[in-house]
């Protein structure tokens, strides 16, 4: 086989898998096997670049930079939908397209609504052209680079697709993605994001193209244009693109008659949180391409297709107060709390009013009737006042200005929503929040002690930072309000066994501002000890990657804080691990020789591709999914239902790491 022969059979094999895991959710290999696979490829194409191909899967990871977003026009207008809001206008606009069409028995594809940002993709010859925004309809915004590097979106198609077309859908971020991403985000100390929606269409337009090859989007697609296009209904056509290989929700319904639309519809208000992404709706399209001509469109949307909403989750209620709260970074976040209302299943009393200038903008005030409103969030949010209801004595919300904690000052930063108290020393929930976060199962670890317990720690003046912790003695505890002999015990030995926690996790259970998970592991891995990150400057933190210069400065400040050093140099003298140990990935044996492992969750001691790779250097291979042929399941936490269920019913037996550890080990 030449060279090109080789790089193309790469690439086909790595679309294949892309496809089957990001539209399929059905991968056939290990994460591990398809990296070493894209390795080669990428180690192919800088050795040989005359086979150069923008369209190679490599180039799914990102990279590209764009400045300016190309304007460009659309061949085919991108229209917008009417919406309905009850069973009656659905019966009009049925009367409307009967009355055109004579009174024919008419057929309807049913779909959901995706809910996320719409965007018109070119193929030519199977390959993708070029990705556009929607726009103002009739030009919109070429954002191809990012689009390829969303792995449902097949950069080569398959099957017997026309040479030429358009196809329409939305770039989404599914619930689980978007809560992940707001997890980290709050880990940091940072503002999560407001809502899925606004998350997918900001992300479009980000200019780093490799920074949105990290999140999590997947794109829905509902409609194919062109000319001559080999299928005559919608629902045909939804079929033809899933079968070229496109994500086609496999919802979409073929209505036979508008009661069936109906029953569609009702089944979704009512199941419509069981989809792993936002819908806000239904989208009701007559079926028969040649009908939908016939009808054509209005200035704006077309006539064969209508949208129905589905009632917003919301509901009104008084705001009683409003208080304020100190993040354990300084941060503070206004709360709403509210007259409890029933809304979507919950009670509600509490709301999130993000930071002071959405109060300003929605002029929010004690005793005012609000809406609330449940999307995809985790805390509902109000969406605005009832102007009406307003009491005349009603007073503008003042923001505080000192920290309602400790009377600091209040300081915000320019570019920057949020207010801090700069008390980072003194502020007790600042001081009583960086421990609680020093003992959380993904920094130290520490068994025995709770968030409570620190704070009551705190308020008898035992502890003031994490460094105390290692003073603590048994007769200091037992005193203390629901502390036994044995948990007090327990304590002490969990503070002890500590001082085992790997460095990379020391460096995130110390707080630093905008450091979580991700970025401890990569300073750890880097610079391999405290004194060697403490020494660093900031243009030398800037160099490491995905350092930025908002968390190389933050670095900076904590190491030059004096409280900070002694802290640390107290670390030291208990034998905390300040400093990388050899790593356990070198060992090499064929203890695992002829078993496979599904991994499955997430792990305090390895990554999960660590994990992989210390099965495989020991002879063991790694299954992708659970079957008769897995030997073991290696779980760690929040190991998904359905794996944890066919574990069971096949009888795999399942270990954590340490059990695993103990079979390479010994
Ligand atoms: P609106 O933005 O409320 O006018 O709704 C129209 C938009 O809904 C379209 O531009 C699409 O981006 C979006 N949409 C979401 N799901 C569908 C679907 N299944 N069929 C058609 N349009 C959809
Ligand atoms: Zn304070």
């Amino acid at each position: 086989m030449d060279i090109l022969q080789k790089i193309q059979a790469l690439r086909d094999e790595l679309n294949q898998h892309n496809y089957n895991y990001y539209v399929l959710d059905n991968p056939t290999i290990s994460d591990y096997e398809f990296d070493i696979k894209l390795k080669e490829l990428q180690q192919l194409e800088e050795q040989y670049p005359q086979y150069h191909d923008e369209n190679s899967p490599t180039h799914r990871v990102g990279g590209a930079i764009t400045k300016n977003f190309e304007t460009v026009q659309h061949e085919f207008r991108m229209y917008s939908l009417d919406n309905s809001y009850s069973k009656e206008d659905l019966l009009d606009w049925e009367k409307r397209a009967q009355k055109i069409l004579g009174d024919v028995p008419l057929e309807y594809t049913c779909e959901l609504k995706y809910d996320g940002a719409s965007i018109s993709i070119s193929y030519e010859n199977g390959k993708l052209k070029r990705a556009v925004t929607r726009g103002d309809g009739f030009q919109g915004d070429d954002v191809t680079n990012n689009i390829k590097t969303i792995k449902a979106v097949p950069i080569q198609l398959k099957g017997d697709y026309p040479e030429k077309f358009d196809i329409r859908g939305e770039i989404i971020l599914p619930l689980a993605g978007f809560e992940k991403m707001n997890q980290e985000l709050i880990e940091i100390g940072e503002t999560p994001y407001a809502n899925p929606r606004n998350t997918a269409s900001g992300s479009l337009k980000l200019q780093d193209s490799s920074e949105v090859a990290k999140r999590p989007l997947d794109c829905l697609l509902y409609s194919i244009i062109g000319n001559n296009l080999p299928f005559t209904t919608q629902f045909e056509g939804l079929e033809k693109a899933r079968a070229w290989g496109f994500k086609v929700p496999k919802q979409s319904h073929l209505a036979k008659n508008m009661d069936e639309v109906l029953d569609f519809i009702n089944h979704w208000d009512k199941h419509r949180h069981d989809m792993p992404f936002e819908t806000d709706g239904v989208v009701v399209k007559i079926n028969n391409i040649h009908q939908q001509e016939e009808l054509g469109y209005t200035a704006k949307s077309p006539r064969w297709a209508i949208a129905y909403k589905f009632k917003a989750e919301q509901v009104s209620t008084r705001l009683n107060s409003i208080s304020y709260q100190v993040g354990r970074t300084g941060a503070i976040t206004p709360v709403a709390n509210l007259e409890p209302v029933q809304l979507a299943g919950t009670v509600v009393k509490r709301a999130s009013l993000h930071n002071a200038d959405q109060i300003e903008k929605l002029d929010i005030r004690i005793n005012d009737e609000v809406f609330v409103e449940k999307g995809g969030e985790i805390i509902p949010k109000i969406i605005g006042v009832d102007f009406d209801k307003r009491p005349q004595d009603s007073e503008k919300t003042v923001y505080i200005s000192q920290c309602p904690e400790c009377q600091t000052d209040l300081v915000r930063k320019e570019g920057e929503a949020q207010h801090y108290c700069p008390n980072f020393y003194g502020c007790p929930p600042q001081i009583i929040g960086k421990v609680q976060h020093y003992i959380t199962r993904k920094a130290m670890d520490i068994e025995g002690l709770g968030g409570e317990t620190v704070a009551l720690l705190f308020n008898n003046g035992l502890v003031n930072n994490y460094a105390d912790l290692y003073e603590l003695k048994k007769d200091q505890l037992i005193p203390l309000e629901r502390m036994a002999e044995k948990s007090a015990e327990n304590l002490i030995n969990g503070i002890e066994k500590s001082k085992e926690i790997p460095f990379e996790r020391v460096l995130y259970a110390l707080g630093i501002r905008y450091v979580g998970e991700t970025v401890a592991k990569k300073l750890a891995k880097h610079y391999k000890s405290i004194d060697a990150i403490a020494n660093a400057s900031l243009t030398d933190l800037v160099i490491v990657d995905e350092i930025g210069e908002k968390i190389a400065q933050s670095v900076v400040e904590f190491f030059d804080n004096q409280e900070n050093k002694l802290i640390i140099e107290r670390l030291k003298k208990y034998g905390i691990q300040l400093e990388m140990a050899v790593s356990n990935d070198t060992v090499v044996s064929d203890k695992l020789s002829g078993k496979t492992f599904v991994v499955s969750g997430v792990f305090s001691k390895f990554s999960r591709d660590d994990l992989k790779k210390a099965i495989e250097d020991n002879g063991g291979k790694v299954g992708s999914s659970i079957s008769a042929k897995t030997h073991y399941v290696v779980a760690g936490d929040n190991m998904g239902p359905s794996k944890l269920e066919k574990a069971n019913q096949l009888n795999i037996p399942i270990i954590n790491e340490d059990e695993f550890l103990t079979m390479v080990n010994g």
